[in-house]
């Protein structure tokens, strides 16, 4: 089941909601309660799997009762059939309710550090979720707890026990943080404490989740002023990045809600907005988490490519080789609009098919998925957002010296495809990037 609060991507969020969606459908706050007791009563669902998302955006009040409302009505105070519980301490920022069900839950999270302190009992996890915020809370409550940097490790030992573990570490990073008189940007990482955990919770592999708000956006510094931990972040220069030596059978990297780290993989410098770096995403997570296998999904819907699929094409091809992986297999499911395939000729005033950046074999694979979307009128949230069928296209690149795999999948929505292309156009450029998506 998931809960969530959804708003437009143009949208600066200025006021706080008393609505919201369930399963895609909007719900208003007063009949929340009758919708779930409708479910318990009439419907008879033992709700298994709950995913939350921006709570922190609604009304106070009404944050407050739907978190109250989704443990008495859906979960039970027993939480006999919850197996997955996700998102919801961003209405409350850890109680008591939610670290009691954490204990019957086979995935959660993100914790918060209140949550983490109640861990202390033995359990294996499917998949537990944290936070960069998390990292930082960890770190100052060693440092704050110390006199030198070995009670500080001492400390951190105490922490993280090795009772927990988990198959799957589930780490959300916000790329608009700030620290008092800086930009906003994904904030330095104390890399000891993000260590720590991969080995005693015996990670296997790993997800990533770039978002681009979160409610815990201002940073607490009072670590950053010792050296007792080292500072990581995905966008510095991955040559200053220790190499680890742990590995991971994968690591999934989730761009959906990036803006920034997709900005910086599709655009180099100079044409990037700051903040950047994100060239070198890649490179450091191939440091900090190491693999051979890294899949991402980028954006199909907040930051979609939106000029010049050739460039763009070639700029993700140069990120992603920057760095001359060996032994990597990295697949990139690329979301991009119609409009980035065309070019307006200003002399001919004519329209133009752009065709594909050099470097890349179109490969047979004929690949769809669905992705939920629909438009904002007027400020206004639909109703319910509905299923639209992507299509998509794969161009792949090998290099069999380095054992080096990258698979591109581009994805255009069906529609965009069906309303936007002729026949003349697209025989006029036979070679054309989007006559590939009719052949
Ligand atoms: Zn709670
Ligand atoms: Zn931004
Ligand atoms: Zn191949």
């Amino acid at each position: 089941m998931k809960i969530e609060y959804a708003y437009n991507t143009d949208d600066i969020i200025k006021l706080k909601k008393n609505y919201i969606y369930i399963n895609y459908r909007k719900i208003s706050q007063q009949d929340v309660l009758p919708y779930f007791i409708f479910l318990n009563t009439a419907v008879g669902v033992k709700v298994r799997k709950i995913t939350t998302r921006k709570l922190w955006m609604l009304k106070d009040k009404f944050k407050q009762r739907l978190h109250d409302l989704i443990h008495s009505q859906l979960i039970g105070t027993n939480g006999t059939h919850i197996q997955t519980l996700i998102g919801l301490e961003e209405a409350c920022d850890g109680c008591e309710k939610c670290s009691n069900i954490a204990q019957k839950c086979l995935e959660y999270g993100p914790l918060r550090f209140s949550t983490l302190q109640t861990m202390i009992y033995s359990k294996n996890y499917k998949k537990l979720h944290v936070t960069d915020k998390l990292f930082e809370d960890i770190a100052e409550y060693c440092f704050a707890k110390s006199k030198n940097k070995e009670e500080c490790y001492k400390e951190l030992d105490e922490t993280i026990l090795s009772t927990i573990s988990c198959d799957k570490l589930a780490i959300w990073i916000n790329e608009t943080r700030v620290l008092p008189n800086d930009e906003e940007n994904h904030m330095h990482m104390p890399r000891e404490v993000i260590d720590i955990i991969l080995r005693k919770w015996n990670v296997k592999s790993i997800k990533l989740s770039m978002l681009h708000k979160t409610n815990e956006y201002v940073c607490r510094d009072e670590w950053l002023r010792y050296d007792y931990f080292t500072r990581v972040r995905l966008n510095d220069p991955y040559s200053k990045t220790k190499q680890s030596d742990l590995k991971f059978n994968h690591v999934e990297v989730s761009l959906s809600y990036s803006q920034e780290c997709v900005r910086g993989l599709g655009n180099l410098p100079p044409e990037s907005e700051p903040p950047g770096g994100y060239d070198n995403f890649i490179p450091n997570i191939r440091r900090i988490f190491p693999t051979d296998r890294i899949t991402m999904d980028l954006s199909h819907w907040f930051a979609v490519a939106r000029k010049d699929i050739e460039k763009k094409m070639s700029t993700i091809l140069q990120v992603v080789t920057m760095e001359k992986p060996q032994n990597l297999s990295l697949d990139m499911k690329f979301f991009v609009q119609s409009g980035t395939v065309k070019k307006l000729n200003e002399e001919t005033n004519k329209e133009e098919l752009l065709g594909i950046a050099s470097g890349y074999v179109l490969q047979e694979n004929r690949l769809h998925c669905f992705k939920k979307s629909s438009p904002f009128i007027g400020g206004k949230g639909p109703k319910v957002f509905l299923d639209n069928k992507w299509i998509g296209r794969r161009f792949h690149i090998e290099d069999t010296v380095n054992q080096f795999n990258f698979n591109l999948d581009v994805y255009i929505k069906e529609k965009e495809l069906e309303e936007e292309f002729n026949e003349e156009l697209l025989q006029e450029y036979p070679n054309s990037f989007v006559r590939h998506f009719f052949a």
